[in-house]
């Protein structure tokens, strides 16, 4: 298991955007000619995260890994999810996870019990990021060898705003939601609902003894993602697991055929 956290170097934290990185919604303004009049064009400029993320994709393609971006807020059970998902797809997929915390190691512990080789990335190193962004990433790989793995899965800090707004190179991004959270979340956090590929509605077991209105998130879901694949799941029962892992090995087939670019 690796651990950044004090010999890492520490950045100035500056918000959230704590990395020194300009962020994703900088925006430059050209003047451009139009015959003879001058016209101001805005455009998004391609920010250093979006270089450093497509860096990491090109390694990925390179070295054959699918790498999943696994986000949500805290307590929705994405490290007992993955325990058990690991425990599935482990004797078929070789898996890897980057675990990222603000503090502590206690996730990196849990999940180093199933085999896989475990990054754990402390943020308190990092100026306390709330997100992982493409760069530290890209430090988490030199502890892993690329060479020996077909899934990487990044479970990110837990946060549903600004990690939406970080590509780290991921080939997809899937959003944990738990039925203890309320229908309301996907409409209160629409950017992390729209950019993800698919939802896992966990914690099902629990419905019995909850108001939870499952038919009011899913119709939620469909205004802001329409199409997006729900799977109704319980990581503590085991009951719904078997559909999600189904998608996993889906989308890295998918990947294995698609033309190389
Ligand atoms: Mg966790
Ligand atoms: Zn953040």
């Amino acid at each position: 298991m690796w651990i950044f956290d004090k010999t890492a170097r520490r950045r100035h934290h500056d918000g959230h955007k704590g990395d020194g990185l300009p962020s994703r919604h900088d925006t430059a303004v050209e003047s451009q000619r139009s015959g003879s009049r001058e016209i101001k064009v805005v455009r998004r400029v391609l920010d250093a995260n979006d270089m450093l993320a497509a860096r990491n994709r090109e390694l990925f393609a390179a070295k054959g890994i699918f790498t999943l971006n696994l986000m949500s807020s805290p307590g929705s059970g994405k490290t007992t999810l993955l325990e058990k998902s690991l425990a599935r797809l482990m004797p078929d997929l070789r898996c890897a996870v980057i675990v990222g915390d603000i503090c502590t190691t206690q996730d990196a512990d849990r999940l180093a019990a199933s085999g896989a080789p475990v990054v754990q990335i402390n943020t308190d190193a990092f100026g306390g990021e709330c997100h992982l962004a493409a760069h530290v990433i890209e430090k988490a790989l030199t502890g892993i060898n690329l060479d020996a793995v077909d899934l990487l899965i990044v479970e990110n800090i837990g946060n549903l705003v600004c990690p939406a707004e970080f590509d780290i190179g991921e080939d997809r991004r899937v959003v944990v939601l738990s039925v203890t959270e309320g229908e309301d979340k996907p409409a209160k956090y629409p950017l992390m609902f729209r950019e993800c590929d698919a939802l896992l509605l966990n914690k099902i077991d629990l419905l019995p003894y909850l108001d939870y209105d499952t038919a009011k998130t899913l119709i939620s879901i469909e205004q802001i993602h329409p199409g997006m694949p729900v799977f109704q799941l319980s990581a503590k029962s085991g009951e719904g697991l078997e559909d999600w892992l189904a998608w996993i090995r889906a989308q890295i087939n998918a990947k294995k055929k698609a033309p190389s670019s």
